[in-house]
């Protein structure tokens, strides 16, 4: 059975929940965020300001050993681009280039358009009828709670331009991986393969996403002009930023809170991952407010350049293989700012239960269990890989994906309550890991996936 937890460290988390979702502060730190650095994309004058920025505030906050860790980030810089239908009725597309994609040669680059609904299709779609087009992958995301319909989709935009290339296309443009309506497109990154063209790849805004299908459908020949003056440059310097608050007892034993600093070049990362960022100091604050330190090390981790290659997710074990295993738990919050609503852990099978009993001090703000298969977010992929245990604290991402790599990723998209309510879910989490008696059992490791290993 289960070990039960103490009256003291069941009144502390009590105290910590209830002050979690009274605090504002945690908006507070998305403003500050996003008015004094705003959109802060690997490379830019915008990383390194986000990265002063943390280093101020956890100073601030109070937390020790306060550093940064360098990081090599690869620099791309978006510039000019546009897009329109030449035939058989012209109109102006509203699109952006996928991160990381080549330009089009001066003056943009044309041709005929063919349409496919998926990478299934395009497999099957015969060499000839996609040699010298655009490809125009026309695949729906869905609105769920879960957010699911993005790791069902997210395939099309990093391997899509590379599969349609190796097929003979020319450039590409997707539906953009989102769920809102409005005339902006959702940018993220793309992945070229060795020895096959780099050819431009853009996202459509969803209303043009449907125009382009209109025209298709027409059954009429579809002529594009696609124009991106994209480019690349040599990598660049970066940094992922760590705070702590030492244990008082066994403080080389670690508590990872985590969230990325970086955000795309679009909006002011308010959602993604300001949110993420400003849970993770408010849970460090709130802890750090208390008597007495738990008795293991709290470490917020706020990560380099997420979206752009998980730079700082590659970086952090390197070096530290020891002390990884000292990790007793890890959390990343990076799935916009809406009420956590499930719980779940990444365990061994005898501590499930044990996972399971701090539902209770959850299940008052609407959150439930649901099972021991707890992903940590992207930017603890290594670390679960290394057999780290985790919890994954979802929040509701209904419309998370209306606003999600676009522009209007701003300030107004967050709930200050529903803010505050992760706020008050991780306090209880990371408390109750750094204060318990004992730790989680280590998950069983898989191997890891070849990307990985390829450091690519
Ligand atoms: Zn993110
Ligand atoms: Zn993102």
């Amino acid at each position: 059975t289960a070990e039960s937890i103490p009256p003291e460290l069941a009144a502390r988390l009590v105290e910590l929940r209830d002050q979690g979702l009274e605090s504002r502060n945690s908006f507070e730190l998305v403003r500050s965020l996003t008015t004094e650095v705003g959109p802060r994309f690997a490379g830019t004058p915008g990383d390194r300001a986000a990265v002063a920025w943390a280093v101020r505030t956890m100073n601030e906050i109070g937390l020790r050993n306060v550093r940064t860790e360098p990081v090599q980030v690869p620099r791309w810089v978006r510039g000019h681009e546009s897009g329109e239908i030449l035939a058989p009725y012209p109109q102006p597309m509203f699109l952006t280039a996928l991160g990381g994609s080549v330009g089009t040669p001066e003056g943009g680059l044309e041709g005929e358009v063919v349409m496919v609904g998926s990478l299934e299709e395009l497999a099957e779609r015969a060499g000839e009828e996609i040699e010298g087009k655009i490809v125009f992958i026309n695949q729906r995301m869905v609105r769920h709670q879960d957010g699911s319909s993005y790791g069902q989709t997210g395939l099309v935009r990093r391997s899509g331009p590379a599969r349609a290339a190796a097929k003979g296309a020319v450039g590409v443009v997707i539906r953009s991986l989102g769920t809102g309506t409005h005339r902006f497109a959702h940018t993220g990154a793309t992945r070229y393969e060795e020895e096959i063209p780099e050819i431009p790849a853009a996202a459509l805004a969803i209303p043009d996403a449907d125009l382009l299908e209109m025209q298709v459908a027409t059954g009429k020949p579809v002529r594009f002009r696609l124009e991106l003056g994209a480019q690349r440059f040599d990598d660049v310097e970066s940094a992922t930023v760590i705070g702590e608050i030492p244990g008082r007892e066994t403080p080389e034993e670690i508590v990872l809170l985590g969230a990325h600093l970086d955000s795309w070049d679009k909006g002011t990362g308010a959602i993604d991952d300001g949110s993420g960022v400003a849970i993770t100091l408010e849970v460090a604050r709130m802890i750090l407010a208390l008597p007495e330190p738990p008795r293991r090390t709290v470490r917020v981790v706020l990560f380099a350049n997420e979206e752009f290659g998980l730079s700082g997710a590659r970086a952090y074990p390197q070096g530290r293989e020891s002390e990884i295993e000292q990790h007793v738990l890890a959390m990343e919050a990076d799935l916009g700012p809406g009420r956590v609503w499930r719980y779940r852990a990444r365990t061994d099978e005898a501590s499930v239960e044990d996972a399971k009993q701090l539902i209770r001090y959850l299940a008052p703000m609407g959150v439930t269990w649901s099972d021991n298969t707890a992903g940590g977010g992207p930017d603890l992929i290594p670390l679960r890989y290394m057999g780290v245990p985790m919890v994954d604290l979802r929040p509701d991402a209904t419309y998370y994906f209306d606003y999600h790599h676009t522009d209007d990723d701003t300030l107004d998209k967050v709930d200050p309550a529903d803010l505050a309510q992760n706020v008050a879910s991780y306090a209880v989490v990371a408390y109750w890991a750094a204060e318990r008696e004992g730790t989680l059992g280590r998950p069983p490791v898989e191997e890891p996936p070849e990307w990985m290993r390829s450091g690519r």
